[in-house]
């Protein structure tokens, strides 16, 4: 027997399981999550999403009462929430120890699915967890309440105007002061979502020697000689892109995240969550295009047939179909394999092949975006009405293309991490 369907019945515009259709990775949690969240964005989002859109700017004051939901916690957890946080508030009163790497997906698949909302929690979902991973229990135990209650925001702040892709030659310096207690950071940092209203830039800086081997990670407080200014890009304002400039930051030796070196392999790691992360976006963006195309198509009349009627455009639809069960489909499957892996194994054997996902939903998203903007002709060039969430999500993909690693980066990283494995597996072998 099958449970009922939720959501929209229209092809693809909801997972398979929204369905009823059974799956092994959903339980009874995962289903409550995903009702409650709706719920919420129906409620605290759906309504204000043109309007915000038109300020450019979200409320402030929604920010706690994101924490006050349940809503921030989990964002900063990502796939596991340690007991030691287990008196914060979780969104559909999911138990701390109950939540697992599927929750985080339905978390950001509903909220993607609210509507701008999402754009605030760029910077926590990517910025916390070096703090959670690397940070000592002090800095935590200081940082945390701050950025879990809302009263403070963190973002992370990694790329360059002259080094992106090239993380090892990122320039931006922190040197030691002669008393060993403060570093001084000099340089900027272009293209750092949430930038402009975050309290805490999760930078990564370099305090060694040239290459990979000389960079760390820092938690830079805002503070005297850290500027921001907002950088316009395609997809708006709301997530606030931000070019930040550092001349003579203080900050305290004990705000350095793990040891000084190891922010290369941080940030690195790092990478793997956040593209996973690109991916549920990029799944629910072509969820809610397909949909609204279906229900264009399902009444638009052209040459005395509706558009539905016309095998080229049914074509559209099923190739769109396909392409995003598929992408579905081999997300869930990372998604397991990361609820069984340690962390340690997780990024050896999953970095690459997360790097190819999050190209394939780039990829997906590009595909989805042009056959529905085609579908709705001039509506999907017009921001406001039916096309409006077309248009937009035509104009937000290359967010989903090159931010976390560009489409051209990943696809060597995925073959290069594919070949060191076989070559591991191989030595192996070998051995036995
Ligand atoms: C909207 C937005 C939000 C962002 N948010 C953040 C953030 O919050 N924090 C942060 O730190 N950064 C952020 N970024 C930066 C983002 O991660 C970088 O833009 C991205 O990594 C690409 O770096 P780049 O722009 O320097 O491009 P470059 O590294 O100069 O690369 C340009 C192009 O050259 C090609 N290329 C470069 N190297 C190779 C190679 N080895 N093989 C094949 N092709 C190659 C690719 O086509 C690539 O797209 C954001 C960027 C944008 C646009």
């Amino acid at each position: 027997m099958t449970s009922p369907s939720f959501g929209s019945t229209l092809p693809w515009a909801e997972p398979s399981w929204y369905t009823g259709r059974p799956s092994p990775y959903y339980k009874d949690s995962h289903r409550r999550l995903r009702d409650v969240v709706r719920t919420w964005c129906d409620e605290h989002v759906a309504p204000y999403n043109e309007e915000w859109e038109a300020k450019g700017a979200i409320p402030t004051h929604l920010y706690a009462e994101c924490a006050k939901a349940g809503l921030l916690l989990p964002i900063a957890a990502g796939k596991s929430i340690p007991p030691e946080w287990s008196h914060y508030p979780i969104i559909g009163g999911i138990k701390a120890e109950e939540w697992d790497g599927f929750h985080d997906f339905v978390l950001w698949d509903e909220l993607v699915r609210g509507g701008s909302i999402a754009s605030l929690f760029i910077g926590l979902t990517v910025g916390a967890p070096p703090l959670r991973q690397f940070a000592t229990k002090q800095l935590q135990d200081k940082i945390f309440p701050e950025i879990l209650s809302g009263e403070k925001r963190i973002c992370l702040a990694v790329t360059e105007p002259a080094c992106g892709s090239d993380v090892r030659n990122l320039t931006t310096t922190a040197e030691k002061t002669s008393d060993g207690k403060h570093y001084v950071v000099n340089g900027e940092k272009k293209w750092i979502t949430n930038g402009m209203f975050s309290d805490y830039f999760m930078t990564a800086v370099r305090t060694g020697g040239p290459g990979a081997e000389g960079i760390s990670m820092l938690l830079i407080p805002r503070s005297e000689g850290l500027r921001t200014r907002p950088v316009p890009v395609i997809a708006g304002p709301l997530s606030a892109t931000t070019y930040v400039t550092f001349e003579d930051v203080k900050v305290p030796v004990e705000y350095l995240i793990g040891t000084e070196g190891a922010g290369f392999r941080q940030t690195m790691v790092n990478f793997n969550h956040e593209r996973l992360w690109i991916v549920f976006q990029a799944l629910r963006g072509c969820r809610t295009a397909i949909h609204d195309a279906f229900q264009w198509a399902l009444k638009r009349e052209a040459f005395g047939k509706t558009l539905i009627e016309q095998p080229v455009v049914r074509y559209k639809f099923g190739n769109m179909g396909r392409q995003i069960e598929a992408l579905q489909a081999w997300t869930e499957q990372i998604v397991y394999e990361l609820e069984y892996l340690s962390d340690k194994d997780g990024s050896r054997l999953l970095g690459g092949v997360t790097a190819l996902l999050k190209v394939e939903g780039g990829l997906v998203c590009k595909y989805v975006a042009e056959e529905c903007l085609k579908i709705m002709g001039g509506l999907g060039l017009t921001k406001t009405g039916q096309g409006a969430r077309i248009e937009a999500f035509y104009r937000s993909t290359p967010s989903l293309v090159v931010p976390g690693g560009s489409e051209d980066v990943l696809i060597d990283l995925g073959v290069r991490e594919a070949l060191k494995l076989s070559a591991q597996a191989e030595r192996a072998k070998s051995k036995l």
